[in-house]
């Protein structure tokens, strides 16, 4: 992140000060008291998410990553433990669902990989950015279902020279129509992918 927009976000955070999402407390977009009674559900998750969108908060991408890792701890440490068995087989990776590079420059970060990169530090599954957008689409919000569909395809490809793992968890904040998803499982498959799990926050 640039500088000035580092100052931007200071002086926001200022302006507006933290607030949990649960009980309103300042300090932080989900509060310790929250985190630790685990009360955040749909509801949470679904502020968050909205939060994010205009707050462009690493923060809140992180705790996001914290709800995901715990949602689905128990299917990540069976991950992690058929990873230390050796062979190909046992290959697993974290993918995420790419931005297009011009979208990128505006937001300063990805939320998908933010999102990864916090659940693959939890789990311990490696994380690969084996994924590209290659073509600047429209956002998804705000177009018909039969757009939506159309939109993506061919919008995303492998990074080039990257290898892909057996079984690929796929990561995403939102699944709407699922489109998204269909067109980087399209890709991962091409590239020898043979089990792909798709983990979002929320659907819808
Ligand atoms: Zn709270």
């Amino acid at each position: 992140m640039s500088i000035i927009k580092k100052i931007i976000y200071a002086v926001l955070n200022l302006i507006f000060p933290r607030q949990c999402v649960l009980c309103g407390a300042t300090g932080a977009y989900l509060c310790g008291a929250c985190l630790r009674e685990k009360k955040y559900g749909g509801d949470a998750v679904h502020k968050l998410i909205e939060l994010l969108k205009y707050k462009f908060s690493a923060e809140i991408a992180e705790i996001l990553g914290r709800i995901l890792y715990e949602r689905y701890a128990g299917f990540l440490a069976r991950a992690g433990r058929d990873l230390k068995c050796a062979g190909q087989e046992n290959n697993w990776a974290i993918a995420f669902v790419p931005i297009h590079k011009k979208r990128f420059l505006f937001r300063g970060f990805n939320h998908a990989e933010k999102i990864s990169r916090t659940v693959a530090d939890l789990s311990g599954v490696p994380i690969s950015d084996c994924l590209i957008k290659i073509r600047n689409t429209h956002p998804q919000v705000g177009l018909k279902r039969s757009e939506r569909l159309t939109n993506l395809i061919d919008a995303f490809a492998l990074r080039p020279g990257a290898a892909v793992a057996k079984n690929i968890i796929l990561i995403d904040d939102v699944r709407t129509t699922g489109a998204t998803l269909a067109e980087c499982v399209k890709v991962l498959k091409k590239a020898g992918a043979v089990k792909i799990y798709e983990m979002v926050l929320r659907c819808g």
